[in-house]
């Protein structure tokens, strides 16, 4: 079905009584505990979300908003007899649609970066020409890179190892192409 609402993640009778869940709920179910657990106003209110597979032939999908004031885990909390249930703080003028936002964010992760990474500040880096023996990278620090795929390795565009690289493999990924591509993509 459509993605969860902060009511479907909350109430016995979310997700049509359990029967939408997808495996994909439970996911952002988790993700959202972990957003909310991040937030600042819910450590000072000494709360936590925690994740709980409600048994049963209800929604199984549930986070609970439980009071956390000894700072316990979520297995210690959900072993006390009698879990304090809470509403959550204030977190934003717009609640609703702040959590309309997080519970999209908690569907739509975003990814890990993947490289490659820039060799000198280690922050992933934008191909801006992939050439098939010879592309160029630009680091968000400004440096630019190219990748000599016959040695294997990256040169710095400032460095005399550039000059070489272009006189040997032409105007394939040189900045000027390179340039002309993203302006033409962007
Ligand atoms: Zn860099």
């Amino acid at each position: 079905m459509a993605r969860g609402t902060w009511d479907d993640f909350t109430e016995k009778y979310g997700f049509r009584d359990g029967e939408a869940t997808e495996d994909r709920d439970f996911k952002a179910r988790d993700n959202l505990a972990v957003a909310l657990n991040a937030r600042e106003d819910m450590r000072a209110a000494k709360l936590r979300a925690v994740p709980y597979e409600a048994p049963g032939m209800h929604n199984a999908c549930i986070l609970l908003i439980l009071a956390n004031p000894a700072g316990l885990s979520d297995e210690e909390l959900l072993a006390q007899p009698d879990p304090k249930l809470c509403d959550l703080p204030d977190v934003a003028e717009d609640m609703d649609e702040e959590l309309r936002l997080m519970i999209d964010a908690a569907y739509d992760p975003d990814p890990p970066p993947t490289g490659p990474f820039c060799p000198e500040h280690g922050v992933p880096m934008r191909c801006v020409n992939a050439g098939t023996s010879f592309s160029a990278y630009e680091c968000p620090e400004g440096c630019r890179w190219v990748y000599d795929g016959d040695d294997g390795k990256y040169v710095s565009a400032a460095s005399p190892g550039w000059e070489e690289l272009k006189d040997l493999y032409g105007d394939e990924g040189s900045p000027d192409r390179a340039a002309a591509g993203s302006s033409a993509r962007s």
